[in-house]
This record gives structure tokens, sequence and C-alpha cells, in this order.
């Protein structure tokens, strides 16, 4: 059985008391927890206080982004090596903000991928379609482009060390969530196309759900045999809203134990 990860995207909020605060109060709230991973994914300049209030805890965190290579003229950006020295295990890549706002293309996005995977970091790659690839029945097409943009420059072997998540680009931010029939069925696409290359890296991938996921519709998302969890963005700024989702996926997780 896949163990849960509920992951909290903090994008580009929050001061440094309220990082503090949020990142004191997840760790109180999770002490208790072990059923289910747990990370948080604070901005770069709140990384250092993720680190020294989490260390100890079964709280990891990550980062929201990376730039290629391990160091260079480049302006603004961060490197993968940069994170593992503040103690990150994962880093998000191909989020659908920086596909479509910061226009990252799937070059860009799989020579990031790369980056992370050399210096060991796990990435949590996110796929998913717009409104527009949907309503034109292309979902399938894109999340097949992105999975094998992927798959082609890091090699199969190199998913062993990562983490999915399925995020239809209409559903983040919006309030509309996918229905979990809706979720299930590209969870259940993405598998299959991992079991096309490697039945049991299929059968071990986790992969997340994120769009809109809130405490009060987590238990019918999780409750889909090939969803693992959760990537949550507004969600997560609030310990409360985010712990809710965190004991829905301990009580699926046991419930599917039980059954
Ligand atoms: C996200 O940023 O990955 C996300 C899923 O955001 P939200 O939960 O706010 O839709």
């Amino acid at each position: 059985m896949r163990k849960p990860l509920v992951a909290g995207n903090w994008k580009m909020h929050g001061s440094r008391q309220a990082a503090k605060t949020l990142l004191e109060s997840i760790k109180q709230g999770a002490v208790g927890i072990s059923d289910i991973d747990i990370a948080v994914f604070p901005s770069f300049v709140h990384l250092q206080q993720a680190q020294e209030l989490l260390a100890k805890t079964s709280i990891t965190w990550g980062a929201q982004n990376l730039y290629v290579g391990e160091s260079g003229a480049f302006t603004g950006e961060v490197s993968g090596p940069m994170l593992v020295d503040y103690g990150c295990q994962y880093v998000l890549i191909g989020h659908s903000e920086r596909r479509h706002v910061f226009k990252e293309d799937l070059a860009l996005v799989a020579a990031k991928l790369k980056s992370a995977c050399d210096v060991k970091l796990k990435p949590v790659l996110c796929l998913g379609e717009t409104l527009e690839q949907r309503k034109s029945d292309q979902t399938e097409q894109i999340i097949a482009e992105q999975l094998e943009s992927a798959i082609d420059t890091v090699g199969i072997k190199s998913l062993q060390n990562m983490v999915l998540a399925y995020e239809p680009v209409w559903a983040i931010g919006t309030g509309l969530t996918a229905t979990p029939e809706q979720a299930q069925a590209v969870h259940s696409y993405i598998r299959k196309l991992l079991a096309k290359q490697e039945v049991a890296l299929a059968n071990t991938m986790r992969i997340l759900y994120g769009g809109s996921v809130k405490a009060d519709n987590a238990a019918g998302l999780f409750a889909m045999p090939d969803i693992d969890g959760a990537l949550v963005g507004g969600a997560s700024l609030e310990a409360k809203s985010f712990l809710g989702i965190c004991e829905a996926a301990v009580k699926e997780f046991k419930e599917g134990l039980l059954s």
C-alpha cells in the first residue's frame, strides 16, 4: 500500500512571522500523525525557518522551484545544491503557475527535473491540463506529453525517487475541485502510462491530486484508489485546514489497511 503524502504549497505568501507561526502550528498539530507523510513548501526566504523549526520532526520541507545547474551567472535564481543546504528533501517541478505564468516549456521543466535528480532532491512533478484542453478532449494527450517529456529526459528509473501530482489548471486556486471521479480517471490513466514502461513503478508511484483541496472535500478524493494524497495551495496557509486534510488522509489510509 502506498503511504499518502499531504504537501502544502505556500506559494508567494506570508511574512517571516506568519511563516514561523504556521510552521509551529503545523508542527504541534502533526504530533502523533505517523501514518502519512507531511511536507511543506514555503518560499525560498522561509526555508531556513523550516529547517530550524522542523528539524527532528517527521515533517519534511521542500522548495517551490529551482533553476538548472549547480551555480552560475543566473541572477535571481536558486540551484538544487542551495536547496539541499537548507535541508530540502523535495522540490516542486512543473507547477502550473511555472508552466503558464512563467511560460516554462516542456524542455525547461525536464531540465529542472534533471537538475533536481542530480542532487537527489525528490521532485514533485506536476501535470495538468487547462480548461480549454479539457473541453477539447485533450486531457490525456497533454498529461502524456508532460509525463513522457520527463521520462525521456531523466529515464524511467529516476521516477522511483519522485512524486507525481495531477493538478488540473482549471482547479488551482479557483475553488473548482475536480470531482473524485474526474481526478481518479486521470490518476488511473497516469498509472497506466507508467505501467507500460514499468509495472512495479506504476504500483508504487505516489500520485497526489491538487486543485482546491480543502478539509471538507479531501475525504472523497482520498477514497479513490489511485489518489495517494494532495498538493494543497490555499488551504495549506492555515494550520487548521491543512491539518484537517492530513487527518482525512490518515482516516482513509487506516480504512484502506482494514479493507
Ligand atoms: C497548488 O498551488 O498546487 C494548488 C493546488 O493550489 P490550490 O489548492 O489553492 O488550488
